[in-house]
């Protein structure tokens, strides 16, 4: 068992690290407060590779393996977890599954504009009725000429307003419920209309839309992998992208502790530093330990994932523990800093709005459980939710 990051993974860790002080840190306060998406931002990515970090080079990649991948999102989050969730959905739930599962021609044609960051990718499943549940999805793609006629409506869509490339989800068998009908499509910009944008608790400089496909025909090239496999795809696709959000959900809580860590040694009171009460010491050991510990698990379902072994299981379990951690520990930062971490002079109050919803989406911590006991029980339906 070896520990250590590689040469390389110690590099592409330092060039996130770097780049998140330099072109987020300075301005993340303000993109939260005026709820910007920073358009600008991504160009600089790509340009350093950041937005298909683990592409290979032959499809317009930086050519790393999965784990740089998670530490790069892990050091963007610890910056600005709203730009931590779109390089998150734009790699592991757009850039990926079509590396993944499609043919030549698609992987060549759709990857390499995503890989380089000229296009930007959205992840199309859920739906009004159809969050957990994603195999009640009622968007229908009916077979027209040699192609699909897709109608419906999705919503919470991370980046749609600014996507490129959309996965999308949609029912070809309409007479079988469930999972069993779903396949999976890439469609244009030109296919979908932004029809609304959450406001949200946080995550303010991400952009979360409703968006409807009224009527789209598109050919047959566009379905990706076989006609009613759609669902088997969101699956390997979420198992690959909560290990994402776990490395987001790291990102945010180990931000949350420097902070706590830096203040507790400089504010003093009773004419001591409040470093030095025995409270304040345990808050912050409960705080390493926990960081460690998701840590461990984030890491070790991204080398498994790499190795090509199954990580269901393990990028549950670190998506669950992470991202509870991160609610815990950023809810104890605030009462680390007292009043002046509930007020906006501090980071930590974003960082506590920010953690939430990692507790949510890619499958909510009461799926994340039943994902868990599956696998650990031996049941295999996947029938459930997850998106
Ligand atoms: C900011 C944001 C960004 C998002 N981005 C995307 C995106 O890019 N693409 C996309 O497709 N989706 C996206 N989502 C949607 C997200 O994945 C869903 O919100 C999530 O899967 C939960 O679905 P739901 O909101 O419908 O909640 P529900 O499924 O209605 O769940 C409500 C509650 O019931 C619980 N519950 C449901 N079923 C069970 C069960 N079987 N057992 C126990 N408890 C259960 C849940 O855990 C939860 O507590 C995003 C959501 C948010 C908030």
């Amino acid at each position: 068992m070896d520990f250590q990051l590689t040469q390389d993974q110690r590099e592409i860790q330092a060039l996130a690290r770097e780049v998140a002080q330099a072109e987020i840190e300075p301005h993340v306060a303000e993109w939260d407060s005026e709820h910007r998406f920073p358009r600008e931002l991504y160009p600089k990515l790509a340009q350093l590779g950041l937005m298909g970090v683990c592409i290979p080079e032959e499809y317009g990649g930086a050519g790393a393996d999965f784990l740089s991948y998670v530490l790069v999102l892990e050091e963007l989050s610890r910056a600005d977890a709203g730009v931590g969730v779109t390089v998150a959905v734009h790699t592991s739930a757009v850039t990926l599954p079509i590396l993944t599962f499609g043919t030549d021609e698609q992987r060549s044609r759709f990857v390499p504009p995503l890989a380089r960051g000229e296009a930007m990718g959205a992840f199309a499943l859920t739906e009004a009725e159809a969050g957990s549940d994603a195999g009640a999805l009622r968007t229908r793609a009916d077979q027209d000429g040699d192609g699909w006629r897709i109608s419906g409506a999705k919503q919470f869509i991370s980046t749609a307003e600014h996507a490129g490339t959309f996965l999308l989800f949609a029912r070809t068998d309409q007479e079988t419920p469930g999972a069993a009908g779903i396949s999976s499509f890439i469609l244009d910009a030109d296919h979908v209309r932004v029809t609304g944008r959450e406001e949200k608790l946080g995550l303010n400089s991400s952009v979360t839309n409703s968006i409807v496909v009224e009527d789209a025909l598109v050919a047959r090239d566009r379905l990706l992998h076989d006609e009613n496999q759609g669902f088997r795809v969101a699956m390997a696709t979420l198992d690959a992208g909560r290990i994402g959000i776990a490395a987001q959900a790291l990102g945010i809580a180990q931000a949350a502790y420097d902070a706590a860590r830096s203040y507790a040694l400089e504010r003093r009171q009773f004419g001591k530093r409040i470093a030095e009460f025995q409270a304040i010491q345990w808050k912050l050991a409960d705080m390493a330990t926990e960081i460690d510990a998701a840590r461990l698990l984030v890491y070790r379902a991204a080398w498994l994932k790499e190795n090509g072994e199954p990580h269901g299981e393990a990028g549950a379990k670190a998506k669950l523990f992470a991202s509870e951690t991160a609610q815990r520990q950023t809810a104890e930062a605030i009462q680390i800093f007292g009043g002046y971490g509930f007020t906006k002079e501090f980071p930590v109050e974003r960082y506590f709005r920010d953690a939430k919803v990692t507790e949510i989406y890619e499958g909510t911590s009461e799926i994340q459980r039943l994902v868990i006991a599956r696998s650990i029980l031996g049941l295999t339906e996947r029938s459930f939710a997850v998106s």
